[in-house]
């Protein structure tokens, strides 16, 4: 069966030790690989997950010690959305103030308790408090207990001028299907997996082009179970839509291509496989510094550049 749905988000953020001390503990997600950015080795791309960095629970960083801050605009993601048990929403009210972490008060949202806040570069954040969803497994090596830890993404918002050309490819490419509006919101979700499985569209007409930089996000991929499955999807995105992908970059825990979509957000799909287990033991993912092979020749000078984690 054909699972969609988001793979993973990559933003940009500030310094790298701000970064991990915001995502790993106060949120508590899972640092599951810390490497380097491969077109730019002398920085860090770290990745968050659950234990195991499932796809649908990833979102990773491109951190820059000296990023400008990024201004939101049309053609980019304005919200990235984590799953939380409905119970826990009060907790997180209260550790975001304990913690100093800038939020709004709990709205609903197609029916649904909705937290936003913003991490320490002004990405916007949100949870959405979900029933029945306590059992799930959590990543619980952090700060955060179980009961209340973050499970995957929800959703993603992308923030547009219209919203058709960009359903089309999520219905046609992606496996999306129209499933509620509300306010600008219309709400898309993916059949076939628990995370990840909801994008929204907020037409935002007349508003300023984003300007990328510090708490943008700077693409969101989406899954494709296999490569056969990855080159169906080039192959509707050329002959439905007129849209190329980039050639399949290798990037070692999974296999992608990206495109722009016609709503000019960056969009990649990647492959399940391989997994972030591929080069380092589950138990100990994230700990120490993984370099692709190309690199390992330059491990020397590339760890002196990189800033220190604490
Ligand atoms: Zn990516």
């Amino acid at each position: 069966m054909q699972i969609n749905g988001i793979h993973h988000v990559t933003a940009i953020s500030g310094p790298a030790r701000r970064n991990l001390d915001f995502y790993g503990r106060v949120l508590g997600l899972r640092l599951v690989k810390k490497t380097v950015n491969f077109d730019d080795p002398g920085t860090y791309h770290l990745y968050y997950g659950d234990v195991a960095g499932a796809p649908g629970t990833i979102l990773t960083f491109f951190p820059w010690e000296h990023a400008a801050p990024g201004r939101l605009g049309v053609g980019e993601t304005q919200e990235t959305v984590f799953r939380v048990p409905e119970g826990a929403i009060g907790y997180w009210a209260h550790r975001f103030i304990e913690h100093g972490v800038p939020h709004d008060v709990p709205v609903k949202r197609f029916g649904e308790s909705v937290l936003a806040f913003r991490d320490p570069d002004g990405m916007r954040l949100a949870l959405v408090g979900l029933p029945g969803i306590e059992r799930e497994a959590a990543w619980d090596g952090g700060d955060v207990p179980a009961e209340h830890a973050i499970r995957g993404f929800h959703s993603v918002s992308l923030l547009l001028e219209d919203a058709a050309p960009t359903a089309a490819i999520l219905g046609d490419v992606l496996g999306f299907k129209e499933i509620g509006r509300e306010d600008t919101l219309i709400r898309y979700r993916a059949e076939g997996a628990a995370l990840g499985t909801i994008v929204d569209l907020r037409v935002a007409g007349g508003f300023l082009p984003a300007r990328q930089g510090a708490g943008s996000v700077h693409h969101v991929a989406f899954r494709a179970a296999d490569d056969a499955a990855q080159e169906e999807m080039v192959r509707r995105l050329a002959e439905n839509h007129g849209i190329r992908t980039t050639e399949q970059r290798d990037r070692n825990y999974f296999r992608s291509v990206y495109f722009r979509e016609p709503g000019r957000v960056l969009f990649e799909i990647a492959t399940d496989a391989p997994g972030f287990a591929v080069d380092e033991p589950a138990a100990t993912l994230g700990q120490a510094l993984k370099l692709p092979a190309g690199l390992e020749t330059q491990r020397a000078r590339i760890e002196a550049l990189l800033p220190e984690l604490g």
